[in-house]
């Protein structure tokens, strides 16, 4: 039997046979006859040189396959195959599937329906890493971004070695904790949003970052927040297909959020910051945490231009100040968020935890119905035109 392999693969309804790729692999390995552009798997040692140069994306699959698909079947590929199903002895995909589909989707339930990925999103990679066959990362840095005593928050750099690791922004990760469960099991991975954007935490390098709070008594944060330089641990995903950035440098983003929730934001920003700067079509973010010192990324965030990112930091903890909740602040610029919902290129996205939902919902059925617009309706357009995501835990 053979053991399961990834295999990079370039996708032939995206490809536009520009050829950068096959000119920036340092080993050969890219090749391509009158139909296709396709990665030679005995070649490719995924060094990911040619995936930032692609202007397309389609460079970005990958699949876990028992036999690489070789050179001859990809040139007579129209279309990528689907991931096979490799059965549950021999990856452990399907119970892992399972158990992480079904926290996406508790988590990304607050939408109201069925989440749809925004149009001109990038085609994510999902599942190329699962309990039975993890990736293995080793730690870059793991810095304290709070200075509330009771509120540790931790940027947590995470290198991929030669790993393929392709992940959009707004994408999660699965963190495996390290033992067994009470049955002798591995424990589940926790779900954490990858806070850094698709060329790297620094551009083109193959590391990742994550922003994670440390939960009392929580297994997997503690760990995490506890983790040294130089560490290994297991990654598994990348998940999420739909609450992903519009590749479309004119979609204008309405961006709320609280405490690791913004994670995500971070990582739209930062694609933004390096591939459009300023000349975007715009994000407006409220922001919410208990006071400064427990706002993860305050100081970075202070450097981040106008014209690129509107900052409504709001604290619900000020001494001697009345409390004040995101849902309060959008309320305050009801005219500024009355004019976004108003415009098709708006994409709204919504993340941090559970308990912030009902609240900017009824902001959001305010600001809506004072423009005349029912807000159940607008919410289903939005979603159903991939403009509407939520994702709270
Ligand atoms: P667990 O061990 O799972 O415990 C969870 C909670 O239960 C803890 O608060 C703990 O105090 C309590 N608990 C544990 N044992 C007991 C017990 N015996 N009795 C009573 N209570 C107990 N988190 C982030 O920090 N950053 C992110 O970017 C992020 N992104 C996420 C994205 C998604 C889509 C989802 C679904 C979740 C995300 N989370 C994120 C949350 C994360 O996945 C974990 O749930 C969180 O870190 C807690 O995991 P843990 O293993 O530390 O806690």
């Amino acid at each position: 039997m053979n053991t399961p392999v990834k295999q990079h693969l370039i996708d032939p309804e995206i490809c536009i046979r520009c050829y950068t790729c096959e000119m920036t692999c340092p080993i050969e390995a890219i090749t391509h006859d009158d139909m296709n552009v396709v990665v030679d798997a005995d070649k490719c040692n995924f060094c990911m040189d040619c995936i930032p140069v692609c202007p397309t994306g389609s460079i970005d699959e990958w699949r876990v396959v028992n036999t690489p698909y070789s050179l001859e079947e990809q040139f007579g590929w129209s279309e990528l195959p689907p991931q096979e199903d490799l059965g549950e002895a021999e990856t452990g995909m399907e119970a892992l599937d399972e158990a992480m589909a079904a926290l996406l989707a508790e988590a990304h339930a607050g939408a109201g329906g069925k989440a749809v990925a925004p149009k001109s999103a990038a085609r994510p990679a999902i599942n190329l890493y699962t309990l039975a066959q993890p990736a293995v990362a080793k730690v870059q840095g793991n810095y304290r971004l709070t200075d509330d005593p009771e509120h540790d928050v931790r940027h947590i750099i995470l290198d991929m070695g030669g790993l393929p690791f392709p992940v959009l922004e707004g994408q999660s990760v699965g963190v495996v904790p390290p033992g067994e469960d009470e049955n002798g099991k591995p424990h589940l991975p926790r779900l954490y949003s990858v806070s850094s954007p698709r060329d790297g935490e620094r551009p083109n390098y193959n590391n990742i970052s994550l922003t994670v709070k440390r939960e009392p008594d929580g297994l997997c944060s503690n760990f995490l927040c506890d983790l040294e330089k130089g560490a290994e641990l297991n990654l598994t995903g990348p998940f999420g297909a739909t609450f992903l950035l519009p590749d479309d440098a004119e979609a204008r983003l309405l961006l709320i959020c609280t405490g690791t929730g913004s994670a995500p934001m971070r990582a739209f920003t930062m694609r933004r910051q390096r591939v459009v700067g300023g000349k975007s079509g715009g994000m407006l973010m409220f922001f919410g945490a208990r006071n400064p010192e427990s706002l993860p990324y305050f100081g970075p965030l202070k450097k981040v231009p106008e014209n690129l990112l509107k900052q409504e930091l709001v604290y619900s903890r000020l001494d001697g100040q009345a409390k004040e909740y995101v849902q309060d602040r959008m309320m305050a610029r009801e005219e500024a968020v009355a004019e976004m919902l108003t415009d098709p290129a708006t994409h709204i996205y919504i993340c941090g935890l559970k308990g912030m939902e009902d609240g900017v919902e009824h902001a959001l059925t305010n600001i809506a119905e004072s423009i005349g617009q029912p807000w159940a309706i607008l919410r289903d357009v939005m979603r159903s035109e991939g403009r509407y995501h939520v994702e709270t835990y």
